[in-house]
């Protein structure tokens, strides 16, 4: 690892001070993304701003029939706690089911999702339910965050602060794990609003996104006997994970899984 100057701001506006006057900058959350690849050498940052003494951005709280997730909350305290619990239990799940205890201890809601890792677990579920990312200047819908594979519409001195989530009539996420990491090789997240049903995936492509078919077909019957391979093997990985084709496979049986499961 490179030497660097470390910063520990307590206010977001000391925060991008700090941000505005530095060299080569980075934001840390919780370090599991960022640290491992400071320490492969893959970046080297001037300067580390940490976030976690800015209070506002670990809270969780209601209101009405929407939730909202500070950033820096990590996939433990999601996990554990209770509002999340009592209104989408199965984000709960979600959280618990990343990495391993280690990893969910340090890990962060908001790192993940401007990480935009495509195989990973809260992309696929915020783009699934109704969601906006609040940042430190703008509100952005979820369908406009994640670009690509580690790219997101985030500007480089943008701040994540918060998570805001309508509770829907259903949710649920699973993913299809690698043994090793738990990433997801596939993961389908449903979020159903009424009759409205958005099916989304993660793992199977350069980043999460919504199946089309899927979610139209869902919206007309909730029913597990859906359309299969709906999904163009185009769109979708191949790597020393899966084939493009067991992955496709992947997509329609953890859409049942789901639907059967509810
Ligand atoms: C062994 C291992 C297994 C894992 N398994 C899984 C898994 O099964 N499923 C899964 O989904 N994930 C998995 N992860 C990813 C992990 O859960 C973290 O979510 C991810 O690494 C991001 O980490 P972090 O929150 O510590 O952010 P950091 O590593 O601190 O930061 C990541 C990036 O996000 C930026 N950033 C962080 N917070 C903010 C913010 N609030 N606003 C703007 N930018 C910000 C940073 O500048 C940096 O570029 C795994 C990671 C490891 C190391």
């Amino acid at each position: 690892m490179y030497n660097f100057n470390f910063h520990s701001p307590n206010t977001i506006e000391e925060a991008i001070n700090i941000y505005n006057g530095s060299e080569e900058p980075k934001f840390l959350a919780g370090g599991m993304t960022l640290l491992a690849s400071m320490k492969q050498r893959l970046i080297a940052p001037s300067d580390l701003i940490d976030l976690r003494n800015i209070k506002d951005l670990s809270e969780i709280s209601s209101k009405e029939n929407h939730i909202t997730i500070g950033s820096l909350c990590t996939h433990s305290e999601v996990s554990n706690n209770v509002i999340i619990k009592n209104k989408i239990k199965n984000l709960a799940k979600l959280a618990n089911g990343i990495g391993d205890p280690a990893v969910r201890k340090m890990g962060t809601i908001g790192g993940s999702i401007a990480n935009s890792d495509p195989a990973a677990d809260w992309p696929a579920a915020i783009l699934a339910l109704k969601a906006n990312i609040k940042t430190n200047n703008r509100i952005i819908l979820n369908r406009d965050l994640f670009i690509g594979m580690f790219e997101t519409s985030l500007e480089e001195n943008e701040i994540i602060t918060s998570i805001e989530i309508q509770v829907p009539d259903f949710f649920d996420y699973i993913k299809f794990p690698n043994p090793a990491s738990r990433y997801a090789i596939v993961g389908v997240a449903i979020a159903k609003y009424d009759s409205n049903v958005i099916v989304t995936v993660s793992g199977a492509s350069h980043k999460p996104f919504i199946a089309d078919a899927l979610s139209e077909s869902l919206s007309k019957n909730f029913s597990s006997n859906i359309p299969l391979k709906t999904i163009s093997l185009d769109e979708l990985n191949e790597d020393i994970h899966a084939s493009a084709e067991y992955r496709a496979n992947l997509i329609d049986v953890l859409t049942k899984k789901i639907i059967n499961n509810n």
